[in-house]
């Protein structure tokens, strides 16, 4: 593996730990901030992964509400892995709403897979949080 090959596909300037890859890239930053934003919650990064995947469902303190930003996290990693994938393998572009909007996407069809009542889509969730949040304060 050359030098090259070991950047990050996404800024090229630094080497793609996991860390870096999923948290401290300023690409994948934006990504977290723009669900953090969209979510309505002002919260820092930690600086490793496992922090991230511990300390992050706490910062949402209703149970339903953090059982779904859980989610919305897992599909967050999920979407930064797909992207990278996607740009190494498929000569995929860095677009941050493309991203988002497909994290989002995936989250309405995960939780319309756990609970048939979940009737929003992507593009709902895309307008706004508010459908999700009232659909989790349903369920308390
Ligand atoms: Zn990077």
């Amino acid at each position: 593996m050359s030098a090259t090959q070991a950047l990050c596909v996404f800024c090229s300037s630094d080497l793609e730990t996991s860390e870096h890859l999923f948290i401290h890239c300023n690409f994948s930053r934006s990504v977290w901030m723009k669900v953090l934003d969209w979510w309505g919650i002002q919260y820092y990064l930690p600086r490793t992964l496992d922090s991230l995947l511990l300390q992050w469902p706490e910062i949402v303190h209703d149970k339903f509400q953090r059982s779904t930003w859980r989610l919305i996290s897992s599909s967050t990693i999920w979407g930064i892995w797909l992207l990278r994938n996607k740009i190494v393998f498929e000569e995929g572009t860095l677009n941050l709403f493309d991203c988002f909007s497909t994290i989002l996407h995936r989250v309405a069809i995960w939780l319309h897979t756990q609970d048939s009542n979940f009737t929003y889509t992507g593009n709902d969730l895309l307008r706004s949080s508010d459908g999700i949040k009232l659909w989790c304060n349903k369920k308390s």
